[in-house]
């Protein structure tokens, strides 16, 4: 993520907030209420109704940079409704349904669109929305720097972490709400338009085409993407005794090489994380490469963004293919119910940086790990990494220290039980919310014949206490 400013406002009070963690682990193993707004992005979300499926249908003009959209969505109500509030902005609604009926009354005031309902909602009744919302699309800068529907020189990229989708569509922004989507794009001809999933359809006429997208396994809005650019989608070849997993790559022709190469060791990692961390999760796999530079890649369901000053094979870029890689167990398909947790996602990725190091013939994850910690041990502690703050939550340390306490687990634990651990915390928790408390739970089972081993005891210094603990050796 951006570098994050200071100036984020975290002192919104909240309606509903989610039971918040203890500060220490000693007394978890509970998880926390269902459906509360997150209280690191408290404006987003809403409690009152869950989102079951979105279909999208943007019709993007890039000379202009004009969006024009319908968001069909299929909801719950959890409590009864005579309004619903969704997330939008920087968008107009032009005019909206419910249930068929036509919406008389309605309100947007900045990131909020409020519909009142032509009837009440029973809560447990399932609703459909239809709106139709236009205007000029513009990233929302906020506390994490601009993230959400950007214009490229040359095309649109979308970096929805962690509330940029409402830039792009009326939603429930919210982490733990996931939902399925059908993306349709059209868009001038000659671009092509890359959403999360699978293309299931391409057509074109005159001078605009029609890209549609399904991604069938449920999604976190801030994961759903569009990029679109003079991309040609290129299948990844793959050799004998390799994945078979469909990857797709989406380049410049200009790019095209160099992302080859670049990209050449991708199905390796795919299988070596497949063998750390269990099955790919999803049933294919796109990397984006933009022409333009990119401070940092970016993840979505099922895809990674990645600029072109990325695709060189140094350490340092293959480090990032493999991390935004390592993100699709990690986040995308295991998300973060509460972005406190945010070191489950990054945490992870970093650690799975370390295992595709060792596995590839560089320097161990015992190196790796005491790298890392030399180079913490050398700045001041600014955050706990089990409750960093919203301001803080895509600091760096959250990465390295966040994997350090995961080196701790598998240094106390055992190779075998550590593997066997993130196996299961992948296959029990496929396509859900995750949260620390059910990771803790998890390794106390997982690790139950190694004596005195306790997750708990183990992870508390690492993420909840400040000083820097030892690095962990065997
Ligand atoms: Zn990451």
């Amino acid at each position: 993520m951006p570098k994050p400013s200071t100036d984020v406002d975290t002192q919104h009070s909240m309606k509903f907030r989610r039971n918040t963690l203890p500060d220490t682990l000693q007394a978890s193993g509970t998880v926390m209420v269902p459906a509360a707004a997150d209280s690191y992005i408290p404006l987003h979300g809403s409690t009152h109704y869950e989102v079951e499926h979105y279909a999208l249908d943007l019709e993007a003009r890039l000379a202009t940079n004009q969006l024009q959209g319908r968001a069909r969505i299929t909801a719950r109500a959890l409590v009864p409704l005579t309004t619903v509030e969704l997330d939008l902005t920087g968008l107009g609604m032009d005019k909206a349904s419910v249930n068929g009926t036509r919406v008389q009354k309605h309100s947007q005031r900045p990131g909020k669109l409020t519909l009142q309902l032509p009837e009440p909602v029973a809560a447990g009744a399932k609703f459909t929305m239809d709106i139709r919302y236009s205007g000029f699309p513009a990233p929302d800068d906020g506390a994490w720097g601009e993230v959400g529907w950007e214009e490229l020189d040359d095309g649109v990229l979308v970096a929805g972490q962690p509330t940029g989708a409402p830039t792009w569509f009326p939603c429930n922004d919210r982490p733990d709400n996931k939902a399925s989507y059908r993306v349709s794009v059209t868009t001038d001809a000659d671009y092509t338009a890359v959403c999360n999933g699978t293309l299931v359809s391409h057509t074109r006429k005159s001078s605009r085409e029609t890209w549609v997208y399904e991604q069938s396994a449920p999604m976190a809005t801030y994961l759903a993407t569009v990029q679109i650019g003079r991309y040609k989608l290129l299948a990844l070849p793959a050799k004998d005794g390799q994945t078979q997993l469909p990857i797709t790559v989406a380049v410049s022709k200009k790019l095209q090489a160099k992302a080859a190469t670049a990209l050449s060791r991708q199905r390796e990692m795919v299988d070596v994380f497949t063998e750390a961390f269990g099955p790919y999760p999803f049933d294919a796999y796109t990397v984006v490469v933009t022409e333009d530079a990119l401070e940092i890649p970016l993840e979505a369901q099922s895809l990674s963004i990645l600029g072109s000053n990325h695709m060189t094979t140094t350490w340092e870029a293959q480090r990032l293919i493999a991390h935004e890689l390592s993100h699709q167990w990690f986040g995308n398909s295991l998300t973060l119910a509460s972005w406190r947790d945010i070191w489950l996602h990054e945490g992870f990725a970093c650690y799975a940086e370390w295992v595709w190091s060792q596995e590839s013939g560089s320097l161990t994850i015992a190196e790796r790990a005491s790298a890392a910690h030399t180079k913490l041990s050398n700045q001041p502690v600014a955050l706990t990494v089990g409750a960093p703050g919203p301001d803080m939550m895509f600091d760096d340390v959250v990465y390295k220290r966040g994997a350090l306490a995961l080196e701790a687990i598998r240094v106390a634990g055992g190779d075998a039980n550590f593997f066997a651990l993130l196996q299961r915390w992948t296959a029990e928790n496929r396509h859900g919310s995750v949260s620390t408390a059910a990771f803790v739970a998890l390794a106390d089972l997982v690790c139950a014949d190694v004596p005195q081993f306790s997750a708990a005891d183990i992870l508390t210094p690492w993420l909840f206490r400040k000083p820097l603990p030892p690095l962990p050796v065997r």
